[in-house]
């Protein structure tokens, strides 16, 4: 981790994760990748290893990011998906060229055609990110109960019933408010 800027949230799924860098979207927005070097951070994190990044391709990627937000927050409570960001994430599919390679290991990684293409990196977020939107994986696009948050995350829990997007941030922060009223009650 790179001193001085937020750190990433980690999560299982990638186009959540993404979407994850931006926090705090209804409160103080907590932008995680403020620099084309930490966009890169991020990608080498998530198995999408680029050697560089322009400012321009940094602008794709949160136009990608806010659109799969957009889109997913629409599913989430299903409504009709945002056609412009529909657009935006099928561009980003479409232009990607990364092919999946498996590992002797028996892992599946992403082999992006030259090691500066981040818009190879975007395409393989983009098709993630269809993939869960299209309903194709198992689990359940959700709202995290956070009023400053509201993040759309993917619910695997066996009921379906994951209440916020971390359990570590936004989850805790939640339950501590609440001993907090509570305590106050009691007094
Ligand atoms: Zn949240």
């Amino acid at each position: 981790m790179r001193a001085g800027f937020p750190d990433f949230r980690l999560g299982s799924v990638l186009a959540t994760s993404f979407t994850g860098t931006l926090t705090e979207r209804h409160g103080d927005a907590v932008e995680r990748i403020p620099t084309p070097q930490r966009l890169v951070d991020w990608l080498a994190v998530n198995g999408l290893a680029v050697d560089s990044c322009t400012a321009a391709q940094l602008e794709l990627a949160r136009e990608l990011r806010e659109s799969i937000h957009a889109a997913a927050t629409a599913a989430a409570s299903q409504g009709a998906l945002p056609a412009s960001a529909v657009d935006i994430i099928n561009d980003r599919s479409v232009q990607g060229r990364a092919a999946a390679v498996l590992t002797p290991d028996g892992e599946r990684q992403w082999q992006l055609s030259s090691a500066s293409r981040v818009e190879d990196a975007l395409g393989v977020i983009a098709a993630d990110a269809i993939g869960i939107i299209a309903g194709e994986r198992d689990g359940k696009l959700a709202l995290c109960a956070s009023p400053t948050c509201r993040a759309a995350f993917f619910d695997t829990s066996q009921s379906r019933t994951r209440r916020w997007c971390d359990m570590n941030t936004c989850g805790n922060r939640q339950k501590k408010a609440r001993f907090n009223a509570n305590q106050r009650k009691a007094t």
